[in-house]
């Protein structure tokens, strides 16, 4: 189980959101065969999806992370949605990197310098766009630069992915704190304290802490209030009609030139590496369904 909540702390002032992604994380880990580093980049990437998703507001609300910068790893996409569907893929899953100089996966290193982009599709005609640059590459420092730049939300953002000597994701998980604007200045001071001295997010969880621990420790409130319960789990929603739709976009002679070459027209999904694969009577069929 992929516990996801969402806390209110000090009288309603701070919103808190806290995950405990291990199993999300070891499957994204399963589908793309990733190395370590991209197992540590591409889960803390989706672990800080899974909270935002988890403040969309309608069923039909969409979150879209786009990381791209010039690292070895390429690009990382995740998407999801208020039902905290998850799907990402990293452009090079096998990358490995010496340990930083802290012994930790060098994530820093494996992004790069680029962009980080949030798009919140919430029903609106155009989607809501935000973008910042990557302030260390790290993840967590980037996006409490963003909320901080972006949504003008200061936040304390904590992520992390550990990886056991047996290859197995032994802890992943992350929480976002959030002051809203009636909270008291005092408050927002001893959060930052709090937050400074705290270990990261995977000693916690290794010491044994729940994620409702994690939300008391992090906050210093023991009072904290549960709003908000879900569990978040890797799904996606590819279809034979979006790959059908981007065959079309390649083109009836292009895609029969592939089968001439090739035997067969086979596309992947990247998201969750299911093959879809198609002969020449399927082209043709395709087709003159779709009438082009
Ligand atoms: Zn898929």
């Amino acid at each position: 189980m992929n516990k996801t909540k969402r806390y209110l702390a000090y009288n309603d002032s701070v919103r808190v959101v806290a995950i405990d992604a291990t199993e999300m994380v070891q499957t994204l880990r399963d589908i793309h065969s990733l190395s370590n580093l991209a197992t540590a980049a591409l889960g803390r990437v989706a672990i800080v999806s899974a909270m935002i998703a988890s403040t969309l507001k309608n069923n039909d609300d969409r979150l879209t992370v786009q990381i791209k910068a010039d690292g070895p790893l390429g690009m990382i996409v995740v998407c999801a949605d208020k039902n905290l569907n998850i799907k990402g893929y990293v452009s090079n899953p096998n990358v490995e990197l010496p340990l930083n100089s802290d012994g930790k996966l060098d994530v820093s290193k494996g992004i790069g310098v680029g962009t980080l982009t949030v798009i919140k599709d919430i029903g609106l005609k155009e989607p809501y766009i935000g973008t910042c640059e990557l302030l260390s590459g790290e993840i967590g420092d980037d996006f409490a630069y963003y909320f901080n730049v972006s949504e003008q939300t200061p936040s304390v953002v904590s992520v992390g992915v550990l990886i056991g000597k047996d290859g197995k994701v032994e802890k992943a998980g992350g929480y976002i704190i959030q002051p809203l604007p009636e909270c008291e200045e005092k408050v927002i001071d001893k959060l930052e304290s709090i937050n400074i001295k705290l270990p990261s997010i995977t000693s916690l969880m290794s010491e044994g802490r729940t994620i409702d621990d994690i939300a008391i420790n992090s906050t210093g409130d023991s009072n904290i209030k549960t709003v908000y319960e879900d569990n978040a789990k890797v799904k996606c929603d590819c279809s034979i009609e979006r790959i059908e739709n981007t065959i079309i976009a390649l083109g009836k002679e292009e895609a029969l030139k592939i089968i001439n070459e090739n035997g067969k027209l086979e596309l992947s999904c990247n998201f969750c590496n299911k093959k879809y694969s198609f002969n020449e009577e399927d082209i043709l069929s395709l087709f003159k369904r779709k009438n082009k």
